[in-house]
C-alpha cells in the first residue's frame, strides 16, 4: 500500500495550509516547533507520529519509472524512507538548514562532511579545544590521506585569516570547547573562512539548536551528536549534519558514496525525544546553574567552568552567541589525577561513565593530555559533570561525599 505520497486531496490542502501557517508565522518559539515539526500527521490518515518503516527495497511501478528514478523521494533504504525524513525536516527546520543527513553515530556527523569537503595536498585547520576523536580521526585517516592539519586557538577569532593558506578548504570549529569549555567568537571564524574559500563546520552538540543556532552565525555545516540531549535517554547512537544550500549536493553524495544512513527504530527514538527536548534541556540546564554555582562557593574548588556563571572567563562570549546552555560543564579539583580518583569512587548516585545528554548524572575525571595551544592548567584535575534529570539535592549529596572522601585522604597524607 503507498503509504505517504498518494495523499488525498483533503489531506493536500491541510498540509498546504499547514505549510501557509508555518511561513506566515516565523515567530514560533522552539518548543512549539519541537512539538509540532514539520512532518504531516494528515499525510498517514491522522496518526499523530510518522511511521517506522524498515526497509533495503523499494518497488518501481515500471521500468520507466525505475529510469527515471531521480524524481522519485525514495529509490532504496539507504537512500532514506519517510521514517528518516522526518527527522532529517525536523533537524533542517530547528538548524534552519537547507538539508540535513543522518548516520550512526555523532562521529560519523564528524567524520562524513571532513571526507566529503577534503582530499589530498587540501589544508584543514581545526580548533584545538576539539572532542578528542575528532582530533584523532584528523591526525590519523585525514594525515594518511595526504591533507595538512593545524589546530588554532579557540580565541583566535578574525585572527583565522593569518592562518589560511590557499590550499585551506575547511574551518572545523566546536563552541563551547570539549570539557574546557572555551567559547569561540563564531561570526568572526566564519567570515574569515568564507573570505578564504574554506567551508565552516561547526560541532553544535553541546547546545543544541534550541540553545544556539550556528547557520545563522555563517556556519556551512551543523554537525550533531543525537545520542547527547536529542536521545535523551542514554539508549541510542546517532549523528546529524545540517547543511547550507551551497553544501549540502556535496554532502549527501558523499554521505551514500560511503553507504551511511541511520537505522529506523533508532531514528524514531529521536524524533520521540525531541519532543520533550526542550522541557529536558530546561530541567538539566537549571540543575547545572545550581550545582555550579554551589561548586563555585566551596573552599575545594579550585574553577568552576560553565559559560553561564559571570565569573567564566568567556561568560561575555557565551551570552553574546547563545541562549542557554545545557547540563554539562566542569571544575577543578587541586591535585592530580590520583585525588580525582578518589573524589569520583565516593560517589554513588553519579555514574562513571563517557557520553552525555542522558537522563541520568555521570563524572570524569578530563584528560588535556593531547591539547597543543588550549592546554589545562598547571594544578589540578578537571572534572566534567553530565547534570541529568535528579533531584538536585541527592547530586549535592553524592558530591559531598566525594569531598569528604578527598578531605580524608588529604587527612590521613598529613
Ligand atoms: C559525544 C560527542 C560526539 C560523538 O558522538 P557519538 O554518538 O558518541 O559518536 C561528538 N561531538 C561531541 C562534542 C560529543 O560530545
Amino acid at each position: 500500500m503507498p503509504v505517504v505520497h498518494h495523499r488525498c486531496r483533503r489531506t493536500e490542502q491541510k498540509a498546504e495550509e499547514l505549510t501557509n501557517a508555518r511561513s506566515k508565522n516565523r515567530q514560533m518559539g522552539p518548543n512549539t516547533l519541537l512539538a509540532h515539526g514539520p512532518y504531516d500527521p494528515h499525510s498517514l490518515h491522522g496518526f499523530v507520529n510518522p511511521p517506522v518503516i524498515h526497509a533495503s527495497t523499494v518497488l518501481f511501478e515500471s521500468t520507466d519509472a525505475m529510469r527515471h528514478r531521480k524524481s522519485l523521494p525514495y529509490t532504496y533504504g539507504l537512500r532514506g524512507t519517510p521514517t528518516t525524513k522526518a527527522l532529517e525536516d525536523a533537524l533542517s527546520e530547528l538548524e534552519g538548514a537547507d538539508e540535513t543527513i543522518l548516520v550512526p553515530s555523532g562521529l560519523a556527523a564528524i567524520t562524513v562532511p571532513l571526507l566529503a569537503f577534503l582530499g589530498a595536498g587540501d589544508h584543514c585547520l581545526v580548533v584545538d579545544s576539539v572532542y578528542t576523536p575528532t582530533r584523532q580521526f584528523c591526525n590519523g585517516t585525514l594525515r594518511r590521506m595526504g591533507v595538512e592539519i593545524a589546530y588554532f586557538d579557540p580565541h583566535i577569532g578574525a585572527g583565522i585569516a593569518d592562518l589560511m593558506k590557499p590550499n585551506t578548504k575547511v574551518v572545523f570549529l566546536e563552541a563551547p570547547g570539549s570539557n574546557t569549555f572555551e567559547m569561540m567568537d563564531v561570526a568572526a571564524v566564519c567570515a574569515a573562512a568564507r573570505a578564504g574559500g574554506a567551508v565552516t563546520m561547526l560541532d553544535n552538540t553541546w547546545a543544541t539548536p534550541l540553545y544556539f543556532r550556528p547557520i545563522a552565525h555563517g556556519v556551512d555545516l551543523s554537525i550533531h551528536a543525537l545520542t547527547k540531549y536529542p536521545g535523551g535517554h542514554s539508549d541510542l547512537m546517532m549523528g546529524s549534519v545540517s547543511a547550507t544550500a551551497a553544501t549540502a549536493a556535496q554532502l549527501r553524495e558523499t554521505q551514500m558514496q560511503i553507504g551511511l544512513n541511520a537505522a529506523p527504530d533508532d531514528v524514531y527514538l529521536v524524533l520521540r525525544g525531541l519532543k520533550t527536548m526542550g522541557v529536558r534541556l530546561e530541567r538539566h540546564q537549571a540543575s547545572a546553574l545550581e550545582l555550579a554555582r554551589w561548586l563555585e562557593r566551596r573552599e575545594d574548588v579550585a574553577e568552576v567552568r560553565h559559560p553561564a556563571l559571570p565569573s567564566f572567563f568567556d561568560h561575555a562570549l557565551y551570552a553574546r552567541q547563545f541562549s542557554g546552555c545545557s547540563g554539562l560543564f566542569s571544575f577543578l579539583l587541586p591535585g592530580g589525577f590520583k585525588q580525582a580518583a578518589t573524589f569520583l569512587d565516593a560517589l554513588e548516585l553519579i555514574g562513571l561513565g563517557y557520553s552525555w545528554g542522558g537522563h541520568e548524572s555521570l563524572a570524569v575525571a578530563v584528560d588535556l593530555s593531547d591539547r597543543t595551544v588550549a592546554k589545562g592548567p598547571k594544578d589540578g584535575t578537571f572534572i566534567r559533570l553530565q547534570v541529568g534529570l535528579e533531584d538536585v539535592a541527592d547530586l549535592k549529596a553524592d558530591l559531598e561525599a566525594g569531598f569528604a572522601a578527598l578531605a580524608a585522604t588529604a587527612g590521613t597524607a598529613g
